[in-house]
């Protein structure tokens, strides 16, 4: 299932076939098409197609090339159309210092006015931005409060509310941080596809489908092999399968993903039920538990608990035969990956029950965990996994001990060195053993590197945030 986020289909280019274009992109696989106003006018058009398919929805506003046509009165039209049900978004806003159709102080001016339509009506925003990121930043970092959180979070997450998403984004790595933090998703159109797509290309590298949406941005910006062509949302499928290319996911795994993006941004689609066992590139995972023994500070567990769409919140661990009954032949999967939201050591006689019938069908194992598995069963259960686990993935966090417990909210002396030992007596038994840190500011990751390397003797590996 994908989603065209952005697509102009009231555009003139369509009048003789929009019937047709719409049809090929359902037969194609797209769900739903967002379509946004650039004026009055077509604001109005946008909501007449939303009205008249079940799977188009609008966004209603002012583009920055329009912002000059903009006055008192038509704002006020436009906050009255938000109104409609149909209405997901105030977009497209945002600036354009390329072109300057508009002249810059009434571009900003109206971006920011509509910026607070948003913020009263508390819906996302579509925001173009086009040789204009000092500005954009200076409107939305002054304008942004706990207030406006869009359609709001699903629980109490540690992921900013989502407030938008920067469509065709052109920016830099840097940039699209920033903008992640302050809650905006990253829209990827055909310019991924295209021989010179520069920065777009290093964005997608860096960045984890969880931050991204796809878009056609028709009629304009065609994909490859359709380039300088009229553009139409049927070809989204070429955006979402250069992503999957250049991150080394499936074609699933990025529609999944941005779908789930789009249902937290717009309110659009269905909240995904919670797996017990989940498919990502080829590997099984399973979710054995919620529960942890730490408590740490990017940790998502108590909030949404969605990894690559898929939701974890289960409200009941799974047991061994629930579990072995959804794996059915082990020997499809890379791995079979022993996990969850939560520490899966904690539920250690499933891990080895369920870890038995992978091994005697032929399957890999992996068991990714904090590395206070000893701490929490109270004796050193290594031993015990060989000849089930085949390899173990270790959250090291941090290589000092106070910044571990800082990061974990645990007792950062007694664990850290847990955590170390159990690294050590996997590698002394021969499984597998990777040590792991997650990209949070500001962390030296060679030198991490070298001491898990060097000092431990295990394999390293550094793995995004999300
Ligand atoms: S160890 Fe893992 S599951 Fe537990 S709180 Fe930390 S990140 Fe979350
Ligand atoms: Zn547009």
């Amino acid at each position: 299932m994908l989603i065209d986020t952005h697509a102009h289909i009231y555009w003139d280019s369509y009048d003789s076939d929009r019937d047709e274009v719409l049809k090929r992109a359902l037969d194609a696989g797209v769900k739903y098409i967002i379509c946004p106003g650039t004026d009055l006018e077509t604001s109005v058009k946008a909501i007449e197609l939303a009205e008249k398919y079940d799977f188009v929805y609008a966004g209603v506003g002012f583009h920055p090339h329009d912002a000059s046509k903009a006055d008192e009165k038509s704002l006020e039209k436009i906050e009255e159309l938000s109104y409609h049900p149909k209405v997901v978004a105030i977009g497209e806003i945002g600036l354009d210092f390329h072109y300057n159709f508009s002249p810059k102080e009434v571009q900003i001016d109206i971006f920011r006015k509509q910026i607070k339509i948003a913020k009263r009506r508390n819906l996302p925003v579509i925001i173009h931005n086009r040789e204009s990121h000092k500005e954009i930043f200076e409107v939305l970092e002054s304008e942004i409060d706990d207030k406006w959180t869009g359609f709001g979070k699903l629980a109490d997450g540690k992921l900013p509310p989502p407030r938008g998403v920067f469509h065709t984004y052109s920016g830099s790595v840097r940039d699209a941080w920033r903008a992640i933090n302050l809650g905006f998703y990253i829209s990827i159109s055909g310019v991924v596809t295209f021989k010179n797509a520069g920065d777009v290309v290093k964005v997608v590298k860096e960045i984890q489908p969880e931050h991204l949406l796809v878009e056609t941005d028709s009629p304009f910006l065609a994909p490859q092999p359709f380039r300088g062509k009229r553009n139409e949302p049927m070809y989204v499928k070429f955006v979402a399968e250069k992503i999957a290319q250049i991150q080394g996911f499936t074609l699933e795994d990025i529609e999944r993903t941005t779908s789930f993006n789009v249902y937290r941004l717009f309110r659009i689609g269905e909240k995904p039920e919670p797996k017990i066992v989940y498919k990502i590139k080829n590997s099984l995972y399973l979710n054995l538990t919620l529960r942890c023994n730490a408590d740490c500070i990017f940790c998502d567990r108590k909030g949404e608990a969605i990894v690559k769409g898929y939701s974890l919140k289960i409200d009941r661990e799974p047991s061994a035969e629930e579990l072995i009954k959804e794996i059915g032949d082990p020997s499809k999967y890379d791995e079979v990956v022993f996990v969850g939201y939560g520490e899966p050591t904690i539920r250690l006689d499933v891990i080895k029950e369920v870890a038995k019938y992978v091994k005697e069908r032929g399957g890999r194992t992996r068991l990714d965990t904090d590395g206070h598995g000893n701490v929490i069963n109270k004796r050193n259960i290594v031993p015990e996994l060989v000849g089930l686990i085949d390899s173990v993935s270790i959250s090291l966090n941090s290589m000092d001990p106070v910044e571990y417990g800082r990061l974990m909210n645990i007792d950062g002396e007694r664990y850290y060195k847990a955590m170390i030992d159990f690294a050590k007596e996997c590698k002394k038994y021969g499984i597998e053993t990777t040590m792991t840190i997650v990209g949070v500011d500001g962390i030296d990751v060679e030198r991490h590197r070298k001491f898990v390397e060097e000092e431990i003797g295990v394999k390293f590996r550094f793995r995004p945030l999300f």
